[in-house]
């Protein structure tokens, strides 16, 4: 019989069997919870054992977890949720021809914007972050400017000493290099970005982690679609130093996924905050449209390959939020963080709003929720734990000092709560 007989169980069911399995191969500190959890699984297989017709319906598949985390990088969840902003996209400070945005205006807005968070993720997942709704998520460090947000995001603590943009080598060990190094993950986890700062971010001389951001090249064997993907990134120019077009990000991410098969991967996308920067409310909505299109194009290749459909979770996030008004909304962060680059405003208080973010999830693990209110507000230092609870593992038993996943399905709001309890003891 196939050992991993699932058929008597539901979807989400599945999900937490396939982690407990991931748990006891990889030799992990078991959590009791689960424990309780594979002797139902165990149970389950001996009574599919009387059931000629569940054995018949068992799928012979073999049910592994993947994880893509996708940021973008300083978009607002009020374009999220509610799409253009009717007064920005008629403000000549910020849109040069207001008659091209029209279109994004008229019906649904949120959905002519990002079509495939509202057509897709909200009837299929979940998304949290619409203040108006009742829906919280935040960002605890104080700095809300991007390093501070992906530290936070991806090593699951706020670090004070991380309060700005400078290039410097993380010193905190991120969810990516940790689970890279468990036995069953060595070279299956994978970072792209925009943003020539993510071998920083993610300690690539320590972690050693395959990534690519910037304006580098793949390397290795490159496939003909790679060869020319490494052409047209050469020739095209960027309108920033630091940070390339996402579409180059983009394609490179599904060509490595299509390729390398890489369990983790995350995919890091930046047009958004630079565009915003640039007080341009066009193109950082045509940067939002074609990100959502982006993420459809990621996931739809996703469930063409037998490898990943079914079994992974979409994670999508972002560093930080930004003002809320018109005169602030371009910008993000603290007082501190924004000194000597902060020009037009009056740095009197931090740019209120730059706190305020949100996340969306998709896939078998997620219980579809829509947008989802929350008691209390979820936060950005839960991601960390999310993406290595998804794959099986216990990111507190490295990290104690991270904070527990967040509750995407009713069986993770246990762990959760159990988690929540550990940390209040913890030292
Ligand atoms: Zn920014």
């Amino acid at each position: 019989m196939n050992l991993f007989c699932l058929a008597p169980f539901t979807r989400a069911a599945k999900w937490r069997l396939s982690q407990v399995r991931q748990a006891f191969v990889s030799q992990l500190v078991l959590r009791p919870s689960l424990l309780c959890q594979r002797l139902l699984y165990a149970s389950g297989c001996l009574l599919s054992l009387f059931s000629p017709q569940l054995m018949a319906a068992a799928e012979p598949e073999h049910f592994s977890p993947k994880v893509v985390l996708v940021s973008i990088d300083g978009l607002r969840w009020q374009e999220l949720f509610y799409g253009a902003d009717a007064q920005l996209a008629n403000d000549s400070r910020y849109v040069r021809d207001p008659k091209l945005l029209a279109p994004l205006l008229k019906g649904h807005k949120a959905e002519k914007l990002m079509p495939f968070f509202h057509q897709v993720i909200k009837k299929q997942g979940l998304l949290v972050g619409d203040r108006h709704q009742g829906s919280l998520m935040n960002v605890s460090n104080k700095a809300r400017v991007s390093y501070p947000g992906y530290n936070e995001m991806l090593s699951g603590v706020a670090d004070p000493g991380i309060n700005n943009n400078s290039k410097r080598y993380n010193p905190n060990v991120t969810v990516l290099e940790w689970l890279n190094q468990q036995a069953d993950l060595q070279g299956k986890v994978a970072a792209f970005g925009s943003w020539d700062m993510l071998p920083y971010i993610l300690n690539v001389p320590r972690s050693q982690l395959p990534v690519n951001a910037g304006f580098a090249s793949a390397s290795g064997e490159l496939t003909p679609e790679l060869h020319l993907l490494n052409k047209l990134q050469r020739q095209t120019p960027s309108p920033w130093p630091s940070v390339r077009l996402d579409v180059f990000t983009q394609q490179f991410s599904l060509e490595y996924l299509k390729r390398k098969k890489p369990t983790l991967l995350y995919v890091a996308f930046g047009e958004t905050d630079d565009f915003a920067h640039d007080r341009q409310y066009d193109q950082y909505l045509w940067a939002a449209q074609r990100t959502d299109q982006f993420i459809a194009e990621l996931w739809q290749q996703l469930q063409d390959d037998p490898f990943y459909r079914n079994q992974t979770t979409l994670l999508i996030t972002t560093d930080h939020g930004r003002g809320r008004h018109a005169d602030s909304w371009s910008h993000h962060g603290s007082v501190r963080a924004m000194a000597g680059y902060l020009q037009k405003l009056t740095a009197s208080a931090a740019v209120e709003g730059s706190d305020e973010i949100w996340l969306a999830a998709l896939g078998p693990a997620i219980t579809p929720q829509g947008v989802k209110s929350t008691a209390t507000p979820w936060w950005q230092h839960q991601v960390a734990s999310t993406v290595a609870e998804l794959l099986g593992y216990d990111f507190q038993a490295f990290q104690y000092k991270a904070q527990a996943a967040l509750p995407l399905t009713s069986s993770s709001q246990q762990l959760a709560g159990r988690h929540n309890q550990t940390q209040t003891s913890a030292p």
